[in-house]
């Protein structure tokens, strides 16, 4: 349960967005942020996209994107979308007839910037598409793909510039009447994401999508990412987010859920609060952390655990998370539940005690919540 209404220092005042659909998932408004990440399989390879798809949608993501390239793509993507737990987001670049295909094979959103694609029939007729489908847009502005008239008045990618070449290309979706989109300005700079994501949440009420593009492999990119979307989430901003990061896509959903959890914006499975560790501690805390970690992946049941190696901080942990252990002498240490210390329990059988502990817990909690449906 959130406590943030006794601990003002914790809130978090969400920018006030219009809400759209990406197919059955709100995004937007007071809709909970939603996390996405991407394939990285050739689309033509259905049955390793699909896999790549669930594999995702079982680690939290809302919604998947999918790159269609050519036209093989645009047909392998009918397939997915019927296999997909969740929405699919066509991702198009410059060729109109690829987000017409993608609209009609059943893409919920396609991630195309209306000023790339050609003349004004063209856009006509990419959005009459996305309006006959029922299809949101994502218009994705990226300080790498500046517009050529852009650089050349800013002579750099900068926040304006990403802000005018966002504005832009919402121009040319409002003359077409069509309010079923949502924005990303994307920068592998954190600064400049930053900048022009503040820049942007000003000038619209579009639900912003955010990410740090081409943030690095997972610990690099994960730090960027923490940095640059975990501010701007802080200050409000952001209605879904992507991790980008040289590694599986189950990766970034994890990171994404991590970021989310530690800003208290949404929870979802077993947040474990461990200690580094030192010389003090009771019991091996890394390799039982590691070992926790694995065995407690399939808890979706939003709940903390705390495993701190000794008495410095393993009480003062434990009486804030549902489940703890604190290390003590003699090869065994004691478990908390609900914050009160409970009973002991010998070091070499505590992975086991502690898995079940969390899973009757986890039960508890979701026929709680179950019975205040
Ligand atoms: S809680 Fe104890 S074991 Fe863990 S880092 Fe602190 S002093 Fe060391």
């Amino acid at each position: 349960m959130s406590l943030n209404h006794v601990r003002p220092w914790r809130n978090i005042y969400r920018r006030k967005s219009r809400q759209i659909m990406v197919g059955s998932v709100p995004v937007g408004g007071d809709a909970p942020i939603a996390v996405q990440t991407m394939t990285n399989t050739l689309t033509t390879d259905v049955a390793a996209t699909v896999a790549q798809v669930q594999a995702a949608a079982e680690a939290g993501a809302d919604i998947v994107r999918v790159s269609v390239p050519d036209e093989a793509s645009s047909k392998a993507l009918k397939e997915i979308v019927r296999e997909s737990p969740v929405p699919i987001v066509a991702d198009i670049h410059f060729h109109y007839k690829r987000g017409i295909e993608a609209a009609e094979a059943g893409a919920a959103c396609l991630r195309i910037n209306p000023g790339n694609i050609g003349d004004e029939k063209r856009v006509q007729e990419v959005i009459k598409a996305a309006r006959d489908h029922d299809c949101s847009i994502r218009i994705g502005v990226n300080a790498g793909s500046l517009e050529k008239h852009l650089l050349e008045k800013y002579r750099e990618p900068c926040p304006d510039a990403m802000v005018e070449s966002g504005l832009e290309h919402i121009r040319i979706l409002q003359d077409n009447d069509f309010h079923n989109f949502k924005i990303s300005v994307k920068a592998s700079d954190v600064f400049l994401s930053a900048a022009a994501y503040q820049g942007i949440a000003e000038a619209t009420d579009a639900p912003i999508h955010l990410g740090i593009t081409e943030a690095g492999g997972l610990v690099s990119g994960t730090i960027k990412s923490a940095i640059g979307l975990g501010n701007l989430l802080w200050m409000g901003i952001g209605d879904t987010i992507r991790v980008s990061l040289s590694a599986d896509p189950v990766e970034e959903v994890k990171v994404g859920y991590e970021i989310l959890k530690s800003l208290g914006l949404r929870h979802r499975g077993v947040n474990i609060i461990s200690c580094p560790s030192c010389a003090r501690q009771g019991f091996d805390v890394i390799k039982t952390v590691e070992a926790l970690e694995q065995r407690l992946e399939h808890i979706k049941t939003p709940m903390s655990l705390s495993i701190i190696g000794c008495v410095v901080n393993g009480p003062g942990e434990a009486l804030m998370t549902d489940v703890g252990f604190t290390g003590g002498g003699a090869g065994s240490g004691m478990v908390y539940l609900a914050g009160k210390a409970s009973h002991k329990m010998s070091n070499d059988q505590m992975i086991d005690h502690i898995v079940e502990q969390v899973e009757k817990k986890a039960a508890e909690l979701d026929a709680a919540a179950e019975a205040a449906e």
